[in-house]
């Protein structure tokens, strides 16, 4: 209990629906991994449950060869670096993990930042000032919308995908300075931003585009290279190419790659190279590492699609609506089983305590997964996040499709 109120006030109004949670037991956030083995998690509640909603798309976290740079950049540098990148931060390691980003995103430079979200917090500014537009999906990741509330440009937001009322945002802007910026692949949707279409209006209305490819990089594309690859884009098409190295990649990081002005004036601008800690050498070696495995094992990103369309495939003949994600993200949506108003609070509490109860169950039946739900996804599309890795073996996957038939249609969903 503070002594300010309004902070007391503040707390217990965020803190709402997760002490309802938990007084019911159903709050799962706190849930801790002991180790992992394989894609299967030992935790501190003495069970043991396969992950169903990881990030490490590519299976790679605990490769030998990862683990191996670790050890030797960690020897060589110790656990931390003398300062900020401007200033005496930089090792020779992060050199080349963004030559390596460069070769791999077709792009003439790149510059590797602390983490994706600060990335896309200090990069959006180092581009786009306040008399400048940010023209962006309505669904665009939490971080590029805090880069855009920090770079101080009018907001511009856009339906979800739509093309035409991207446009009308384009017409309306005029000749400001416009940024177009879209997620890759949506983390909670599982689509893919429309880029074919995106890119000619970009052109047509004189705006730069930026991607995040936090969740595309390493997972699509025939050999993980992302949307380019997907989609079959020329390397300058897209003119801020952004991804994270926290997800495909095993480490903590995020890059910004593009032409070499680009990364210069990022270098010299860009609010994160100057005030924040460069990424430790592990982390830059383990980052390095596994793009290295990446380029050398493209069958791991073939194994990641064919357990990904597999599980889908029986996921959605069970009966349950994936969204027809064409991604590595598989949303499953939870569906109500009954009429609701979802702009009642007490309503959409009611759901969202059901697909707790849920989830619970999937945790006491050995699934690792999370329920999603407003604000991080609309209103009526309470879910789960579900993921296949290049990691999960056939066996994994069958299980997790047990368990998911089984929970499913206890609570009425299949
Ligand atoms: N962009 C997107 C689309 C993300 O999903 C995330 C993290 N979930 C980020 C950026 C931030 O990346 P990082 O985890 O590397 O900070």
């Amino acid at each position: 209990m503070y002594n300010n109120s309004y902070l007391q006030t503040h707390l217990n109004k965020c803190n709402f629906m997760f002490k309802k949670f938990g007084e019911m037991g159903l709050d799962t956030s706190g849930l801790a991994a002991k180790g992992f083995d394989g894609m299967w998690a030992h935790m501190e509640d003495g069970k043991k449950r396969l992950l169903l909603t990881s990030y490490s798309y590519l299976g790679l976290n605990g490769h030998p060869r990862i683990e191996e740079a670790v050890r030797k950049a960690t020897e060589k540098f110790g656990t931390g670096t003398n300062g900020v990148r401007c200033l005496t931060g930089t090792l020779d390691l992060h050199n080349e993990l963004e030559h390596k980003i460069a070769r791999l995103t077709n792009s003439e430079d790149a510059v590797v930042f602390s983490s994706g979200y600060l990335t896309n917090c200090s990069a959006i500014s180092a581009f786009l000032g306040k008399d400048g537009i940010a023209v962006y999906d309505q669904y665009a990741h939490r971080s590029l919308q805090d880069g855009i509330k920090i770079s101080g440009a009018v907001r511009a937001p856009f339906h979800h995908n739509d093309m035409d009322d991207l446009e009308q945002c384009l017409r309306k802007a005029g000749d400001a300075a416009k940024l177009v910026i879209v997620d890759g692949v949506y983390s909670m949707e599982g689509d893919i931003a429309p880029l074919p279409q995106i890119i000619p209006l970009c052109r047509k209305y004189n705006a730069a585009i930026m991607v995040d490819e936090a969740h595309s990089i390493g997972a699509i594309g025939k050999t993980g290279r992302g949307v380019q690859e997907h989609f079959g884009l020329a390397p300058h098409d897209i003119d801020i190419k952004m991804g994270s190295l926290s997800k495909a990649v095993p480490s903590i990081g995020g890059y910004i790659a593009g032409s070499k002005d680009l990364c210069f004036t990022l270098r010299k601008g860009g609010s994160s190279w100057w005030f924040t800690g460069a990424s430790s050498p592990a982390d830059t070696a383990s980052a390095l590492a596994a793009l290295e495995i990446l380029e050398n094992e493209p069958e791991r990103v073939a194994r990641l699609h064919e357990g990904t369309a597999r599980y889908k495939n029986e996921v959605e003949a069970m009966g349950f609506n994936t969204l027809n994600s064409p991604s590595t993200v598989i949303p499953v949506i939870f569906k109500p089983g009954r009429d609701v108003d979802f702009n009642d609070t007490m309503q959409l509490a009611g759901v969202i305590i059901d697909l707790g109860r849920m989830v619970s169950d999937l945790l006491e039946e050995g699934l690792w997964v999370m329920p999603i739900f407003y604000p991080a996804v609309p209103k009526e599309s309470s879910r789960l996040r579900t993921t296949i890795t290049a990691g999960h073996t056939d066996s994994d996957i069958d299980f997790a499709l047990s368990v998911l038939r089984k929970v499913g249609k206890k609570h009425g969903q299949i």
